[in-house]
């Protein structure tokens, strides 16, 4: 069965899309621990982002950086913080979050509870940048 991830790369689930090539995604994370907390995903389905084959960690890592790039010129931060788990989605994602101190990379603590209308104009903000 599809991951929920590989149904928003198909349009199946809306999303928040940041950016697309042919062989990744981007777009902004559902309950974000910062404004611009993005995934980065490859559209092939793994679970765990170390199984990836040489050239397609790499390509996913560059994409990733042209995304936190982006990410960090329309949003102020200090910099862009990095993370991968995959605790609950099996589908390997990187997460790219706006970061002012290293308390902004706690998963743990409460999600931002932001509207569409903001999660567009931020989505919309990065995407000028890329
Ligand atoms: P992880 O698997 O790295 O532990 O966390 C999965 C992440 O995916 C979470 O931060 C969660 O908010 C995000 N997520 C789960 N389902 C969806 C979804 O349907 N849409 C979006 N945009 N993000 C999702």
């Amino acid at each position: 069965m599809a991951t929920i991830f590989t149904k928003i790369i198909n349009g199946e689930i809306p999303c928040y899309k940041i950016a697309e090539d042919d062989k990744y995604f981007a777009f902004l994370d559902i309950n974000p621990v910062k404004k611009g907390h993005t995934l980065v995903i490859p559209k092939i389905e793994d679970d765990y982002i170390f199984n990836l084959d040489d050239d397609t960690l790499m390509g996913l890592t560059l994409f990733a950086k042209k995304v936190a790039l982006a990410i960090e010129s329309a949003m102020p931060c200090k910099r862009i913080g990095v993370a991968v788990m995959g605790m609950e989605v099996p589908h390997v994602h990187i997460h790219l979050v706006p970061m002012e101190s290293e308390g902004d990379l706690n998963f743990a603590k409460q999600k931002l509870q932001l509207s569409s209308e903001e999660m567009d104009a931020i989505a919309e903000k990065i995407r000028k940048e890329m």
